[in-house]
């Protein structure tokens, strides 16, 4: 083997570091795998898509996972508990709360800054040595054999070739790896955007993530550090241009009269942010060597805040699989092992499409017999305690699915 091939040649190449890939990157940080990182764009500048302004609302689960990964204590100066979370249906009757306490977990989640999750991880990833970073650099070709996966690079203006033995594409919903690979998606408009911002309320959050489903749909007030919510407001297209044009106050009411005063007057309104909301799931998660994370595998309405956690569960499976693999002195690209990744994570998707799906549907109703059968089953969950507890189960990322349950770190268990 030539030096120059050598150089070129890794065990594992990620396509894409958003936080799916860059999760993945840091899980393998203490692995003698030899890791490629390719990103587009630069960290800390404004063509950057998913280090921004937005929060993620973090599981209890994936809290597990990124102490496991030994992240979390990096992580959590910039985490703000979710102690209960509030879901109401505005102008009808239905309530339901969940709790920390009815769960015995230290929180039900937290939440974090997308920009914030970004520079801890990349922190991580600068000084991992095992971990080669090419950014700002794009995928532009790729080919597979039964050896290993071939592409080539734009870097720089000009173009490099790299090989592995496993490519992990986690490159987003409009993927390149999968254009390339010709695998296609199935993917349903909810012709509905959200808005987001972050503003400061004029009580105290105390903790509690607001979850009221308003005409339009959901409206999510979450808490962050520095007593600032996150908003997420779901709303028609046409109507967050409308409410992204307005002027602060005339926004701000608008806001305050949907949300209502249970944390007092907004003060503070922060940069509006609008994106467009779909289901998209890709027809494969594996391809001979290749496997598919994040959102390039599925992307998933925001409202109850599954994106990122169900990402980050396709992350620790992968990583596990790798690793076990790795320590056998396999084959880490094997097809058979990628399929197997694919069928382990079928159940897990296959729910949260379906929790999520739902809820959009039955909670963007404004339909006099569906908005009452929703408020009765906010009454059903608030009363029934199994019910309740399957829904923070769900909401925590915790549910085991049928095929042999929670990965290593999920656990909270090192890889
Ligand atoms: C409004 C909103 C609110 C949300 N709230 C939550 C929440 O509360 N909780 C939660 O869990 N999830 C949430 N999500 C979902 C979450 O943001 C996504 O699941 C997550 O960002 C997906 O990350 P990813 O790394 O898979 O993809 P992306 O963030 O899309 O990252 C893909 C990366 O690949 C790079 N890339 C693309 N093409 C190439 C190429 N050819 N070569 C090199 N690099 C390339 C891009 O530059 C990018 O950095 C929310 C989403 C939205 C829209």
């Amino acid at each position: 083997m030539s030096g120059e091939r050598a150089d070129n040649h890794f065990d594992l190449i990620i396509i894409g570091g958003g936080l799916a890939g860059a999760s993945l990157a840091c899980a393998l940080k203490d692995t003698p795998l030899k890791i490629a990182l390719i990103e587009a764009h630069e960290l800390n500048t404004d063509s950057q898509p998913c280090y921004d302004d937005r929060t993620v609302a973090l599981s209890y689960g994936s809290r597990c996972i990124f102490d496991a990964m030994e992240l979390w204590p990096v992580l959590a100066p910039f985490a703000e508990p979710i102690n209960s979370i509030h879901i109401s249906d505005r102008g009808h009757f239905g309530v339901t709360r969940l709790s920390r306490e009815q769960e015995a977990v230290e929180a039900l989640g937290y939440v974090l800054e997308n920009r914030d999750i970004g520079q801890q991880l990349y922190a991580v990833i600068e000084k991992s040595s095992n971990i080669h970073l090419f950014c700002p650099a794009e995928l532009n070709s790729l080919q597979q054999d039964g050896q290993q996966v071939s592409i080539d690079i734009a870097i720089d203006g000009k173009t490099q070739a790299l090989t592995g033995k496993l490519l992990v594409a986690a490159d987003g919903n409009k993927s390149r790896v999968l254009q390339l690979l010709n695998i296609g998606s199935s993917r349903k408009d909810y012709a509905q955007s959200a808005l987001i911002t972050n503003i400061t309320p004029g009580k105290k959050h105390n903790n509690v993530a607001y979850e009221r489903f308003i005409e339009t749909g959901p409206l999510a007030f979450l808490p962050m550090t520095q007593n600032r919510c996150s908003v997420v407001w779901t709303v028609s297209p046409e109507q967050a241009d409308y409410l992204y044009a307005l002027d602060e106050s005339d926004f701000t009411a608008q806001m305050q009269q949907r949300f209502g005063f249970r944390l007092g007057q907004i003060k503070k309104v922060g940069k509006r942010q609008i994106y467009p909301l779909f289901l998209q799931s890709a027809t494969q998660m594996a391809q001979g060597r290749v496997a598919i994370i994040g959102n390039a595998a599925h992307s998933v309405h925001p409202v109850a805040g599954q994106g990122f956690n169900l990402a980050l569960r396709d992350v620790a499976l992968l990583a596990e699989l790798i690793v076990d693999k790795q320590r056998r002195n396999e084959d880490i690209g094997s097809p058979a092992m990628l399929q197997q990744y694919e069928s382990l994570r079928e159940d897990d998707i296959k729910r949260v499409y379906g929790f999520t799906d739902v809820l959009v549907r039955t909670f963007s109703n404004a339909i006099a017999p569906v908005a009452h059968a929703r408020s009765l089953s906010l009454l059903l969950v608030d009363v029934l305690p199994d019910l309740k507890h399957q829904l923070a189960v769900q909401s925590m990322g915790l549910n085991a699915g049928r095929h042999g349950g929670l990965s290593r770190l999920n656990r909270g268990l090192p890889l």
